[in-house]
């Protein structure tokens, strides 16, 4: 189920623009509005919930099949020698975002 209130929510129902680069029933790949590196996508799964604790096992099923899609999304958008995925997990991770998402990182040779 989607939220009213969660800039990702809006993002699937296509009330805020994004640059979207994969869609299907399960997920969405967009690009990060403030990228950290050459290739910054974010990888949403089309349920919304906030952290990996919330996770059962429907849930468990969209994160790995998600894991089975970003390897071919990453590479056909610039990720030519690997990529670096980051799920940021609540306030001291940074989480800004409380709508679980898959950082995607490459493009370059990442600084750490
Ligand atoms: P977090 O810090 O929660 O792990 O990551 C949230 C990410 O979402 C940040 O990298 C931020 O730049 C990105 N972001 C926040 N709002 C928007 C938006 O409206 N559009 C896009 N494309 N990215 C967003
Ligand atoms: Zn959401």
């Amino acid at each position: 189920m989607l939220s009213n209130d969660c800039v990702f929510c809006k993002i699937i129902r296509g009330e805020i623009p994004s640059a979207k680069v994969y869609e299907d029933e399960k997920m969405l790949v967009f690009k990060d509005i403030e990228p950290k590196a050459k290739v910054h996508l974010l990888a949403v799964p089309k349920d919304h919930f906030k952290l990996l604790s919330e996770m059962n096992e429907d849930r468990a099923a969209t994160l790995s099949y998600m894991l089975s899609v970003i390897p071919k999304v990453a590479a056909e958008n610039g990720c030519v020698n690997g990529y670096r995925l980051v799920i940021n997990q609540g306030d001291a991770a940074g989480q800004t975002v409380f709508h679980l998402h898959i950082h995607i990182l490459g493009g370059e040779n990442l600084p750490w």
